[in-house]
């Protein structure tokens, strides 16, 4: 493994500038490609996590953030894109110490993708206009669009630099402040994106970082009283459990949640090109992915053939240590999601295991890539979120029944459509309940357009616009032009 890079001792919290004192549980932070302990975390309890609230606050209240011109911020944030690119290795690497994401895909996606968030919210926030009304010509309004406050920002540990990256921009970009709280499992590249925001300008407490379990550092920070807004990304019952404690506050919360997403091959489609999209939605990013074209429809009449290649190709996966360049499949995030995983290679009843289905021993949480073929689409592999390398396989004779099939579920994120028939394509699109529709590519994220779910999948969306709603207030106020006669109450008849 290399280590030219600094790991620290311990992940603490980053308050107003600083790493807050290390107090509260210890927690180990684990390489999942051979299963040893690389750091260790300071969990925030809720003393630190009010501390790194009341900086926020300090911070959007009295700093000069939020009452910076967009120019000026929007230099800044191009900075931190600039540190980030100057740093991706790095990032990548830390990313990949904790994750066991493939270190070829944190260095080609993952940490441009994280620039980009900042060059992106810099250009959206410099273009936003307000509005201006006359439906009185005595009178003229005006709308402007004002910061909302303090954001407690909630990400996972499957791609914790570009989905914490994305609220920290959108926050900031529009002069929010914001406390981050990423995953337990992932803390390290976080840590260090903070420390690269506050060296490219932005100014302390705008930004701060509190570590630690969900149900000890997010349930203090959500429940806070100083946070104005949540925006979460993570499992649908987390999701849930949030939008119901923030309801209570009426705080606005946007979710990003789970999926279970339809990738359909039909036989008008371009083969080659819909075998590697296959592959590449479910295996690609170790398998945990929300977007994953985790079940597979086969149309009939191809099926056979479709799946045989399927089959040959998993079997042909790069697995290994993830820190080598050439491997494709890493580890899971940890043996207890490994086992996870494996249990729905258990009990197949009807489903048929076509490969894998097995932990691959030695240190690290390896499993084999496992395809299955399910009866149908009531199969509990067809409807539960796995979160891994365990692609579901379901047969369909028809258009109708492909829609039908990929709508028959909880989730609504994405789907994946293979097709060069334009009508099915554009039926498809219309017709299947998801946020994100793929029509012959498998995962084009247009950052600017909404992405969001369905369903089980989510509430709001995050995108230019949608953030630009999320993340400011409007205010209207309405100015006489001249002097238009006033009722005078109380006045001489
Ligand atoms: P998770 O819900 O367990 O945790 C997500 C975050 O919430 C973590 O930071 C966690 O510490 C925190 N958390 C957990 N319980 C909490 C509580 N009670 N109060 C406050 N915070 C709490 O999810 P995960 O296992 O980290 O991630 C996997 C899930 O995330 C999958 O379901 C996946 O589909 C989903 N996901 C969705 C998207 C999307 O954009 N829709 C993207 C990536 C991942």
């Amino acid at each position: 493994m290399l280590t030219k890079w600094q790991v620290p001792q311990a992940v603490t919290s980053h308050i107003a500038g600083s790493s807050a004192t290390a107090q509260g549980q210890r927690l180990p932070i684990v390489y999942p490609g051979d299963g040893r302990i690389v750091s260790e975390l300071c969990e925030a309890d809720a003393h630190v996590v009010d501390m790194a609230v009341g900086a926020a606050r300090e911070a959007f209240d009295h700093g000069p953030w939020r009452r910076m011109g967009t120019e000026e911020r929007g230099i800044i944030m191009h900075r931190v894109a600039a540190l980030v690119t100057a740093h991706a290795e790095e990032l990548a690497w830390l990313e990949c110490l904790n994750s066991g994401l493939p270190m070829a895909r944190l260095q080609r996606i993952h940490m441009p993708r994280a620039a980009q968030n900042f060059t992106m919210f810099a250009e959206v926030a410099s273009q936003a206009a307000g509005q201006v009304f006359t439906q009185d010509p005595r009178c003229l309004t005006m709308v402007t669009r004002h910061p909302v406050g303090v954001a407690a920002l909630l990400s996972p540990w499957n791609a914790p630099v570009p989905l914490t990256s994305m609220k920290i921009a959108a926050a900031i970009a529009f002069g929010n402040s914001a406390v981050v709280k990423p995953s337990e499992l992932t803390p390290l590249a976080v840590a260090r994106l903070v420390q690269l925001i506050e060296e490219a300008g932005v100014p302390p407490g705008v930004v701060n970082l509190v570590n630690g379990r969900g149900p000890i550092t997010g349930q203090a920070l959500i429940n806070h009283d100083g946070v104005d807004l949540v925006s979460f990304t993570g499992g649908t019952a987390t999701g849930r459990a949030i939008a119901s404690s923030a309801a209570a506050r009426l705080v606005p919360v946007t979710m990003e949640l789970g999926g279970k997403s339809a990738n359909i091959i039909f036989a008008s489609a371009d083969l080659d090109r819909a075998l590697d999209g296959a592959l590449l939605g479910i295996f690609s990013n170790n398998g945990q992915q929300c977007l994953a074209g985790s079940r597979i429809l086969v149309q009939r009449s191809i099926a056979d053939d479709f799946i045989q290649r399927f089959l040959a190709r998993t079997a042909a996966l790069r697995i290994g240590d993830p820190m080598d360049p050439a491997t494709e499949l890493g580890p899971v995030i940890s043996d207890a999601h490994r086992r996870h995983v494996l249990s729905f290679a258990d009990n197949l009843g009807d489903d048929r295991l076509l490969i894998g289905g097995g932990a691959i021993d030695g240190p690290g949480f390896y499993l084999e890539p496992t395809v299955v073929l399910a009866a149908s689409n009531a199969s509990v592999r067809a409807q539960t979120e796995m979160f891994g390398p365990f692609a579901t396989f379901i047969l369909f004779d028809t258009e109708d029944e492909a829609i039908a099939i990929a709508n028959d579920s909880r989730f609504g994120l994405a789907a994946y459509v293979w097709t060069d028939h334009l009508p099915t394509a554009l039926r498809c699109s219309r017709e299947i309940r998801a946020g994100v529709i793929w029509v012959n590519t498998p995962m084009m994220r247009e950052l600017r357009a909404p992405f969001g779910g369905f369903k089980d999948s989510g509430m709001g969306r995050e995108g230019a616009q949608d953030c630009l709603a999320f993340y400011t207030e409007p205010t209207t106020a309405s100015f006489a032009m001249t002097q238009p006669p006033l009722q005078k109450l109380g006045g001489e008849g």
